[in-house]
């Protein structure tokens, strides 16, 4: 039926996002150049002023006019398949504040225009179901965790008590998050509440200057269970709507702590990310999945026949620039099939 995503499977798309300038924080100078399609045109200056030009390309780049539903539009035929019982896979990669959550979810104050990937999907695979009521059976869960310094959290849970959980892997079940509470969902309003359970969980273990959302993975799961009404044939499928911690690097020689803790495990786990995205590019025999909980909760999802979509997100702003450049070269590295 989704006869354009079968040339996705086991290949990882890259779509690079640029964010606009942000209000009350104008520039002089960007160092987005040309956007042509699938490439983007960074401009450099070095310190005697001379410019230079890096060219990347990826399957698509949004420059910093994309809307909401064009993002969304071209992610569509990738998260359908999940209806079709492919495992699918989202990730937001970039720095902090470069729109990683904007993309992923949109602003605090949401409206139908700003509603974000993970809002649109669930939405669309809703009115899916619906179409196909005649001839398939659809149930919709959702599941929430967050992976903060290697340990993985259920975000759904209403007591606000920050439960602990782990990933597991059975022959039967695959890898799955038992614990984690699984929620069945059919509709915008049943999403939103839960997104905002998620996000209360998240912000009550931050503190006004440790705003830990950049600092852990988020994911919001989709499970689908489809039940073929004349032959009884189930399906399933699963999608996993990934916002990565920021991917900043972080002076070593300025932070001590908790803080450097906490960076040494995203790194480990954004390089865990890198290495197994390449070596599956690679068609390597040996996946290195077992190296961060990152990998391991999306091993079933990330390779074979599932299907991997990855944005990487670009500031516009001079002062990002070698994180931009960084940013950028993890994603050619990831997307070098
Ligand atoms: P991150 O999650 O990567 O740290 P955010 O998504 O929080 O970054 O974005 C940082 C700021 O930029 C937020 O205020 C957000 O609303 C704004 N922003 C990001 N991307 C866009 C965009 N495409 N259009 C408009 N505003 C954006
Ligand atoms: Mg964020």
């Amino acid at each position: 039926l989704y006869n354009q995503v079968q040339d996705l499977k086991g290949n990882i798309r890259v779509y690079c996002r640029v964010r606009p300038f942000l209000p009350g924080k104008p520039s002089s100078f960007s160092t987005i150049g040309n956007i042509e399609d699938g490439t983007i045109t960074i401009l450099t200056h070095s310190k005697n002023g001379k410019e230079g030009r890096k060219v990347f390309t990826f399957n698509k780049v949004f420059g910093p006019a994309a809307t909401q539903g064009e993002v969304f539009s071209d992610t569509q035929p990738l998260i359908r398949s999940v209806l079709d019982g492919y495992n699918v896979c989202i990730f937001a990669y970039g720095q902090t504040g470069s729109g990683k959550t904007h993309t992923m979810s949109g602003p605090r104050e949401l409206t139908d225009e700003s509603m974000g990937v993970n809002y649109r999907a669930l939405n669309d695979l809703f009115l899916l179901s619906k179409q196909r009521k005649d001839s398939t059976s659809y149930d919709i869960y959702v599941q929430m965790i967050e992976i903060y310094n290697e340990q993985v959290r259920d975000l759904l849970v209403i007591d606000g008590s920050n439960k602990r959980v782990e990933i597991r892997n059975s022959s039967q079940n695959g890898v799955n998050v038992p614990e984690a509470n699984l929620v069945p969902v059919s509709s915008t309003s049943d999403v939103i509440h839960l997104m905002n359970i998620g996000q209360r969980n998240r912000a009550v273990s931050a503190t006004a200057l440790n705003d830990r959302s950049s600092r852990s993975h988020s994911c919001l799961t989709v499970h689908v269970h489809g039940k073929e009404l004349a032959s009884g044939t189930i399906t399933r499928g699963c999608m996993h709507l990934v916002d990565l911690a920021g991917s900043e690097r972080v002076d070593k020689s300025e932070v001590v702590g908790e803080r450097l803790k906490e960076a040494q495990h995203i790194n480990k786990s954004l390089s865990a990310l890198g290495d197994v995205i390449s070596s599956l590019a690679q068609k390597n025999s040996h996946v290195p999945y077992r190296n961060s909980k990152l990998t391991q909760l999306l091993q079933d999802s990330l390779g074979g026949q599932a299907k991997t979509l990855m944005f990487v997100h670009i500031s516009p702003d001079p002062e990002s620039l070698g994180e931009t450049i960084s940013t950028l070269k993890f994603a050619e590295r990831v997307s070098a099939v």
